[in-house]
């Protein structure tokens, strides 16, 4: 694979890691081409929990490879991963079996630590928290959150210490075909030639996909976060308590402690349930309405909302694809173009397995990596876009 000149269009956390599998799979001639900086889109906007705390066997050997990805990055590089769990809360008593089944799931996968906690465990751990009508959760001590930005600038290194290029303010404005079958690139900072494009513009992908004449169907959801200020400091702190099962059709508050005076909040959904926005919409703080929500969800079931105050807050874009799965892989209509796109709100823990597949169909024509099929194939736009 020396030869194959590949670019990546997007300098988010998708395009990154997919540049450094590339390189470490051995694509000699990697560039990635980014708008303006590493990180400047949704990676640099996130909460970026890592966790595996999900119910299908696809959904957490995807989460526990990327677990240990962010875990040998913390090792080897020194990337700030804060251990400080995940709490993944049900009101379902039939949910409670489907979470024991996803501590032995989780087990076969090389996570070891998951456990089912009643909720009079859960309220002798962490006595902030109101549990009346809950019927337990599912709790990954070993899972935490990492800065999506820091882990932009990180890859961004590694990506060129392993000899790849990372052109920054280069957006992609038009692509051509070459004299000898190639793309060509236009970006702001001149042409590039590349014999593989992989279209890993996060929110913008549609709009990538588009130039390169492989259209995508991506549907922006603009999602927001807060912080809460606290009057006293809290302890214990909180680890990522999430009010959300996957698949229940709506969304659920998430908060976690940031330091003892301060905590996160949002909503978050892996369900498409909002209408799409602009790639290039403005970003600036929350709605009335969100802050609102967040705060009446929050005093359900926090036992102390009385020195909670809403401080900052920013919006950001979580790119979703129709049926809430990435979609990776040679696009179906231009297999030149490969696709690392549609990450939704999981992009940051999902992105070493994304980088990873997407690198593998490069290289090898099909990823092998995963035992279980995560649904994940580029073969399903056509189907997605009718
Ligand atoms: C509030 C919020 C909280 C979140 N929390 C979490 C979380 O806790 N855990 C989690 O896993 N995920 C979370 N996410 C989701 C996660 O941030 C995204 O899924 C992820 O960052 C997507 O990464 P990406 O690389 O695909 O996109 P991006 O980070 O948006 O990168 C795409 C890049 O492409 C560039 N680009 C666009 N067009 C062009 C062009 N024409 N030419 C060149 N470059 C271009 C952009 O400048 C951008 O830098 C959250 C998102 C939000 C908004």
């Amino acid at each position: 694979m020396n030869d194959v000149r590949v670019a990546v269009i997007g300098g988010g956390i998708i395009g990154l890691s997919t540049a450094l599998e590339l390189l470490r799979l051995g694509v000699g001639d990697v560039t990635v081409l980014e708008a303006k900086h590493p990180g400047e889109g949704s990676s640099g906007r996130s909460v970026g929990m890592v966790e595996t705390q999900y119910l299908d066997t696809a959904d957490i050997e995807v989460r526990a490879f990327g677990h240990a990805r962010f875990t040998a990055l913390e090792r080897d590089h020194g990337l700030g991963f804060v251990h400080g769990g995940y709490l993944r809360l049900t009101h379902d008593e039939a949910d409670l079996e489907r979470f024991a089944a996803s501590v032995a799931i989780q087990a076969e996968f090389g996570v070891h630590d998951a456990v089912v906690l009643t909720p009079g465990e859960i309220a002798s751990r962490w006595p902030q928290l109101v549990l009346d009508d809950r019927a337990g959760a599912l709790f990954g001590p070993s899972d935490g959150h990492v800065d999506g930005y820091e882990c932009c600038v990180l890859l961004a290194r590694l990506v060129q210490q392993a000899g790849g290029r990372v052109l920054t303010n280069s957006a992609v404005r038009a692509a051509d075909v070459g004299p000898q079958g190639e793309r060509v690139l236009t970006t702001d900072s001149g042409a590039v030639h590349a014999d593989i494009v992989v279209n890993a513009a996060g929110g913008w992908a549609g709009v990538v996909g588009e130039l390169l004449g492989a259209p995508v169907p991506l549907r922006p959801q603009l999602h927001g976060a807060v912080t809460i200020e606290l009057e006293r400091p809290m302890s214990p702190l909180l680890p990522f308590v999430m009010d959300y099962v996957p698949g229940s059709g709506t969304d659920g508050v998430y908060f976690r402690s940031e330091r003892a005076d301060q905590m996160i909040a949002g909503l978050h959904t892996d369900e498409v349930i909002h209408g799409s926005v602009s790639p290039d919409v403005p970003l600036g703080q929350v709605s009335q309405d969100f802050v609102e929500r967040v705060s009446t969800l929050m005093a359900v079931r926090m036992a102390d909302c009385d020195g909670l105050a809403v401080g900052r807050s920013w919006n950001g874009i979580y790119p979703m694809s129709p049926d809430h799965r990435p979609i990776v892989g040679p696009h179906p209509d231009a297999p030149e173009v490969v696709c690392a796109l549609g990450a939704g709100g999981s992009g940051i823990q999902l992105s070493p397995a994304i980088a990873r597949m997407a690198a593998e169909t490069v290289v090898d024509g099909r990823s092998t990596t995963f035992s279980t099929d995560p649904g994940w194939s580029a073969a399903r736009i056509n189907d997605l876009s009718h």
